[in-house]
Formats: C-alpha cells, sequence, structure tokens
C-alpha cells in the first residue's frame, strides 16, 4: 500500500503562524503599532491591536476565548475580541450573517426584513393534460394538471414551494424558458430543470436569469393538489458558507456507470445515503461519478431532492459531474478540456481524455462573484507524470489566472500529491497536500490516494476534514469558505 506523507495542511500553517505571530507582536522591541492581518478560525479576519504600553521582556501573550464586541446582523460586519492577562488583546472581524431565507410570512426570521413575496395560489394558472413519468417521458394523463407561473413579473432568484399537508403521490416542479400551453407536452431542457419530488416538505431551487415560467405539477390519484405556498424571494449568500466534494462512484462502488442498487432496497440505501449527504453540513455539494438512476426505476433526483439548485453535466463513461447549492448559482456550464481536443485512452479500456470535464457556477455575494468549478481529471496511474492529468490542472490555472475568487472542488485523480504544488507555486491554497487519503485504490481495501481535495484562490478555507463512509470507493471532502 502506497503511503503518503503526513503533513499539517497548508492553511493549518498559515494559522499557527498567525498565532504566533500576534503572541511574538508585543515584546519590547517591537512598536505597539505593529499589527498584523492573519487568516482566522471560521474565516474571520484577525487583527492584532496593541493596547499596553509596558510588558516584561519575558512575557508571552495568552489570549483567552474570542468574545463578541460588536455582534455581527444581517447586514452588517460584527467584531470579537480576546484579551491577554496583561491587558492586551485581538479583534477580528465577524463577517455579516445575510438574510435567512423568509419565514411563512416571507420575512427574514432574524432581522425580520421584508424578503420574500408570497404567491397567491389562486393566481396559479392551472394545465391539464401532461405528466412526467420517472424516466423522464412524458404521457397525457387526463387525471392529472400542471400549473405554471408567469416569472416575468417576478424579480427574484430563488423559489421554495411547500407541499400541501397530507399530499401524497407525486409532485414535481419545473422552471423553463419556453412557454407553456394548455394540453401540451411541457418544454422540458436537461440540465437545466430543477425537479421537486414529494418526499420533503419543501425543497428551494434558484431561478436561472432566462426561466420565464415554473410549471407545477401537484396531482394525486386525479385529484389536483397544488402547493400550499409559493414563496419568492432573492437569497442573500452569506459570506461564510460549507462546499463539499464527493466522488459517489455510481452508487456502486465506482465500479460501473449505472446503480446496481436493487429497487428492493430502495428506501433503506436512500436513507444511508441521506444521511451521509446531510452530515456533511455543506451548503453547496458537487458529486462526480453521479448517476442518473439510483435504483433501476428511481432516478437520483429523487436522492437529492430539496438539496436546492442542481446542475448535472452529462455522462461520459466514468465522468458525470453534478452541482447541488442551496444558493442560487448562476451561469452554470460544462467545460471541455481543450488540451484534450484529441482522444488519448487512458487505460487498456475505451476510457478517453475526453470523458472528463468540469462544471462552473456563479456565486454572488454582495457585489462580489465566487466561482464555484467541481471537475474530474483524467487518471492514468501508471504513468508518472501523468501529462494528462498535470495539463488539465494547468488549463484549469490558466482559465481561472484573471478570476478574483475561485473554489476548485473535485476528484482531481492526483495519483501523486505533488501534483498539486503547481497551485500553490499559482497563489492557490491547497487543503489535500497528501495528508488526506480519499480512494480505495485498486490494489488494497484501505484508502490509498490522496485524489479528492478543494483547492481555492482569493477566499479563506477553514476547518478541511475529510468524512469517512463505505458507501463509495471515495470519502467526500469538505471545507468552509469565507470571502473577506
Ligand atoms: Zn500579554
Ligand atoms: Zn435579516
Amino acid at each position: 500500500m502506497k503511503r503518503m506523507k503526513r503533513l499539517i495542511p497548508c492553511f493549518a500553517l498559515v494559522l499557527l503562524f498567525g498565532v504566533l505571530f500576534s503572541a511574538c507582536s508585543l515584546l519590547p522591541s517591537e512598536t505597539p503599532e505593529n499589527a498584523k492581518q492573519t487568516t482566522g478560525n471560521g474565516g474571520k479576519t484577525e487583527m492584532t491591536t496593541a493596547s499596553t504600553a509596558s510588558t516584561t521582556a519575558a512575557h508571552v501573550h495568552e489570549f483567552g476565548e474570542w468574545a463578541e464586541t460588536d455582534a455581527a446582523t444581517c447586514t452588517a460586519a460584527g467584531t470579537e475580541r480576546r484579551v491577554c492577562a496583561c491587558g492586551a488583546f485581538e479583534e477580528r472581524k465577524v463577517v455579516r450573517l445575510g438574510h435567512t431565507a423568509p419565514g411563512e410570512d416571507g420575512k427574514c426570521t432574524r432581522c425580520l426584513a421584508q424578503i420574500g413575496y408570497s404567491f397567491p395560489m389562486d393566481q396559479v394558472t392551472k394545465l391539464d393534460g401532461t405528466i412526467r413519468t420517472k424516466q423522464n417521458d412524458y404521457y397525457v394523463s387526463t387525471n392529472y394538471y400542471g400549473a405554471a407561473i408567469d416569472l416575468s413579473d417576478l424579480p427574484y432568484d430563488t423559489v421554495r414551494i411547500t407541499k400541501r399537508a397530507g399530499a401524497e403521490d407525486m409532485g414535481y416542479a419545473f422552471l423553463t424558458a419556453l412557454p407553456v400551453t394548455n394540453g401540451q407536452k411541457p418544454a422540458y431542457t436537461a440540465g437545466y430543470t430543477k425537479v421537486i419530488w414529494d418526499t420533503n416538505e419543501t425543497a428551494t431551487v434558484g431561478i436561472p436569469t432566462d426561466a420565464k415560467y415554473l410549471y407545477v405539477y401537484y396531482a394525486s390519484k386525479g385529484v389536483l393538489s397544488l402547493p400550499s405556498a409559493i414563496m419568492f424571494y432573492n437569497t442573500d449568500v452569506p459570506a461564510t458558507f460549507t462546499v463539499a466534494s464527493w466522488n459517489i462512484g455510481h452508487f456502486s462502488m465506482g465500479g460501473k456507470k449505472t446503480s446496481t442498487i436493487t429497487d428492493d432496497a430502495y428506501a433503506t440505501e436512500k436513507a444511508k445515503y441521506l444521511s451521509y449527504i446531510n452530515s456533511l453540513g455543506a451548503d453547496i455539494l458537487c458529486l462526480n461519478e453521479y448517476s442518473e438512476l439510483f435504483t433501476p426505476s428511481h432516478p437520483a433526483y429523487e436522492l437529492f431532492f430539496g438539496l436546492g439548485t442542481t446542475f448535472e453535466g452529462e455522462q461520459r463513461n466514468y465522468s458525470c459531474n453534478a452541482i447541488y447549492s442551496k444558493f442560487p448559482l448562476k451561469n452554470e456550464a460544462a467545460h471541455n478540456f481543450a488540451c484534450n481536443t484529441s482522444d488519448v485512452v487512458l487505460h487498456t479500456t475505451a476510457i478517453q481524455a475526453t470523458d472528463y470535464y468540469y462544471v462552473t457556477g456563479e456565486l454572488k455575494i454582495g457585489d462580489e462573484t465566487v466561482t464555484i468549478v467541481t471537475l474530474h481529471l483524467a487518471f492514468h496511474e501508471k504513468l508518472k507524470p501523468d501529462t494528462v492529468c498535470t495539463n488539465q490542472m494547468d488549463e484549469l490555472i490558466a482559465k481561472f489566472a484573471d478570476t478574483e475568487h475561485v473554489v476548485l472542488l473535485g476528484d482531481w485523480n492526483a495519483y501523486y500529491a505533488e501534483y498539486y504544488d503547481r497551485f500553490a507555486e499559482a497563489g492557490y491554497t491547497v487543503a489535500n497536500d497528501g495528508s488526506y487519503l480519499t480512494c480505495t485504490g485498486s490494489k488494497t481495501s484501505g484508502l490509498e490516494w490522496p485524489v479528492d481535495n478543494i483547492i481555492v484562490k482569493g477566499v479563506t478555507m477553514t476547518d478541511f476534514r475529510a468524512v469517512n463512509t463505505d458507501l463509495s470507493d471515495h470519502v467526500a471532502v469538505v471545507a468552509t469558505i469565507t470571502l473577506e
């Protein structure tokens, strides 16, 4: 088994250095004005502030716990402070919280600002005629109904749909840029649809900028049963959020493109997957080796219902990337690697470099944009250097050279951890320097390779961790991201 050297992650070293520097900053040889900005825990900005004129030469500050001095609010940053017995203290900024999602009254549940618009259900236009099956086919049924909401006068980026109490069976919703007409098959565009399933009480989805209609099905045994509430609002993305990346291994330990979970095991297996996913606490969940089917007759979107804005890329051999975000992502798109325009066979099988691609989406935080990139890079363990994998890495560095805030996450297939060094050299923070083995290699049953990683630029990354599971041949990696 290949052992990776275990190092303290880079950002942990930055943290450690920051605290030590603070401790030294008030030695008599230094001026009290000596202030140093460092990277703080929880993504907060630390600012060492001198407050005492005299200390003994041997004194090293011992700061207590951080305590709030000005509380952060939905709209304004706060501060917190920790104090040494000598009276010296450090202060750091606490990023603004952003409004919560609205309650049923459309108000932020923290500051009670009116941020949501409850769409009057009696104005929902009812259409009859079509229903979508689990296999994404449509058929006409006189027993089912749909409803459409014209979005043209609704300047919101998010919609939350609440199931009617006691409603059973199926419910769907999706957003479309095309008109919906009575009795006709509604327009559905792959990669664009936001599907609602009926197993959760609510679902929240981001509205693409070009969406024209929200189309809702909610019917049970021929009885029209619309949602109980449809709330539109603009999501105020907080400056601190959690991202996770997981190669979900096609729901079959990475072995096949389609699921080996049987329909009979659906409920049990679904509960396992959801329990693990929920344990990650992610606001944005990126998946590699996503498959459209969870079981032969249950589409994977049932599993991920309610996780928010969805982008599912196309299935290419082993590669299929998806993003689920609790916040609206703008301009979601899939990208081919320009360095792999010719087909490079990676294994003795027909897996080609062109199978691999990446997906981007933009997160608007105030006036800033953070680009989220989920990627799956090519793999050729026998080649060192793996010129396909490293060329793709170099292409990503070039692609985002002028992008200020970037979060790159996914399965990098970096069989050798030093492949990541190029990102550190390009000014990125690399969470997994080889210390976290995240994939069971083909040779042993244990975790062998540090292939799953989160690499960022222009944001602060804290609390990186790998979360064990036996549901895939990969474990998920998680980190907290803060836009200072
Ligand atoms: Zn002190
Ligand atoms: Zn608020």
